[in-house]
């Protein structure tokens, strides 16, 4: 039993059973199919939900068509969406301790942590209810007896397919955008976590959201989410998850050349440099690895250290790591929880023993805590000497698995931070002004972090160089993904 007790909302919610939602109505699989969701802390199922297959997405996408093409959303005066999206900010907030509970036993992640996440989800709606009254079109210098403007249009049906580690954040970065541009969404969150998301369409209509604009199905990615990614009558996917998936939405795009951004995985390489506060590096470079157990797709997870401090580093990473404490995610003082699933569990400690035969050294970890029960607990574990070229150092783990690879310079410290297929997040930890600049400049990915890591801010755009991905998350740059731009010409002749 979890030591923080259930609220009664929770409970609720939980033997509901929770229901997907199409067209505004709470309803089953079509099938009638359901599949079980898993407490990764305990390792038992505590609740079964409806599993979506080709028809409910075929349902859920009319739905979403309708919607969009009565503009019963679109065409609302843009104040008027403000205030509903606002009004979804505020019922996050509202339910927070709800949502974040569900979240904890759904994903396993520690319940302070869900609480952070629930306040994020709603911050992301609350900046993208900004946005509705601030799409501008253009006009453009053409000849005098011409007038030529452009109009941002929404894409249209948009199919939102997220994963397991950040449920609501990432459902958040679907939605709220989609919402704020005008369009109307099918969301599928990832099996292991269908839980929030599920609340999420509840919260959308008590807020004002009409009903058909967003419609959330629980499945499986081979069947619903592929499903949804060949649809013909969706225009867009918003994908977030591995790269592998990433190309498979790709080509399932390819029949009616549907718009496709991809959020994808990453193995980000974090520079502390000997002129660094080791004390503060040491305790960021932690926090960005074994945060969520690490299964954070910007995840610390190569981390690079000039020769002259790297045994003083080690020794600080390490002793942060262990002050790191293992435990359920409903147990008070728990810092890091399970790994999400079965899988996850054998996938993580798979590597672990992959970085133990390619040579590397385990200094700190390195192992499946059972002292815990059945629950999929992974030892924060910190690899030495490691090479760039093992595959602890170029393969996503995805679980709180970090690799320390020693570097003389700052020229080889930024060819070994690009030595990798992924290019999305990166840090750098210097005092030295023009090192950190410099750095930044040097390595290709989306996102670095000077002398800090992991912050993120809805008004910050997000997203990959190289094979992590395409488009940009959050931000002004996510008018781009889920707009169209017409342009208009008028004869003044
Ligand atoms: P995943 O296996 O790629 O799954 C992501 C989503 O895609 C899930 O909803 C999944 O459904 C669905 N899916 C699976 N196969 C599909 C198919 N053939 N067609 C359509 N949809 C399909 O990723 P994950 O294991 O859940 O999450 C971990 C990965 O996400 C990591 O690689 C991580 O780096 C990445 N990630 C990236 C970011 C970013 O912003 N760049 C953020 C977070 C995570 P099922 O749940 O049924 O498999
Ligand atoms: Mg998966």
């Amino acid at each position: 039993m979890p030591s923080i007790e259930l609220l009664p909302e929770v409970t609720k919610f939980i033997e509901g059973p929770p229901k997907m939602n199409i067209g505004g109505k709470a309803v089953d699989a079509i099938s009638g199919h359901t599949f079980e969701v898993i407490d990764p802390s305990s390792g038992k199922s505590f609740c079964e939900v409806p599993r979506a297959g080709v028809p409910d997405v075929d349902a859920a996408v009319e739905e979403a068509r309708k919607a969009f093409e009565d503009r019963r959303w679109s065409g609302l005066r843009p104040g008027k969406r403000t205030e509903v999206l606002f009004k979804v900010a505020e019922l996050i907030k509202r339910n927070i301790n709800e949502l974040a509970q569900i979240e904890a036993l759904d994903s396993g992640k520690p319940l302070q942590l869900a609480s952070g996440e629930m306040w994020a989800a709603a911050e992301a709606f609350r900046y993208f209810a900004g946005w509705p009254t601030k799409i501008y079109g253009e006009t453009n210098p053409t000849e005098d007896d011409l007038f030529v403007y452009t109009l941002r249009e929404p894409v249209g049906v948009v199919g939102g397919i997220v994963p397991w580690n950040f449920p609501l954040i990432n459902a958040s970065w679907k939605v709220a955008p989609a919402l704020a541009f005008g369009n109307t969404i099918v969301l599928k969150p990832a099996e292991q976590t269908p839980l929030t998301a599920l609340r999420l369409a509840e919260l959308c209509l008590e807020a004002g959201v009409p009903e058909g604009v967003v419609n959330v199905l629980s499945g499986f990615g081979e069947d619903a989410g592929a499903a949804l990614s060949q649809h013909y009558d969706v225009d867009k996917i918003t994908f977030t998850g591995s790269t592998e998936v990433g190309r498979h939405i790709l080509h399932a795009s390819e029949g009616n050349l549907k718009r496709v951004t991809l959020e994808l995985g990453g193995k980000s390489p974090n520079i502390v440099f000997a002129d660094a506060n080791l004390r503060k590096a040491s305790m960021g470079s932690m926090m960005g690895v074994f945060l969520n157990s690490g299964q954070v797709c910007t995840a610390s997870s190569r981390i690079l250290v000039e020769k002259s401090v790297h045994d003083e580093f080690v020794s600080s990473l390490v002793e942060a790591t262990k002050s790191m404490k293992l435990g359920p995610a409903l147990e008070e003082g728990t810092g890091m929880g399970p790994v999400v699933s079965q899988e996850q569990l054998e996938r993580v400690t798979g590597y672990i023993d992959i970085g133990r035969s390619e040579g590397a050294e385990v200094a700190t970890g390195g192992e499946r805590d059972t002292s815990l029960g059945d629950g999929y607990f992974v030892q924060p574990t910190v690899f030495t000497g490691v090479r760039n070229d093992m595959k602890i150092a170029q393969e996503e783990i995805f679980g709180p698995v970090t690799a320390v690879i020693p570097v003389d310079d700052v020229d080889e410290a930024i060819r070994i931070a690009n030595d990798t297929i992924y290019g999305l997040a990166s840090a750098v930890w210097t005092n030295d002004l023009s090192k950190a600049h410099k750095v930044a400049r040097g390595i290709k990915a989306g996102t670095v972090w000077i002398n800090t890591y992991g912050l993120f801010d809805p008004s910050v755009s997000y997203g990959g160089y190289k094979q992590s991905g395409f488009g940009r998350d959050l931000g002004r740059h996510s008018m781009e993904a889920f707009t169209e731009m017409k342009s208009v010409w008028v004869n003044l002749k």
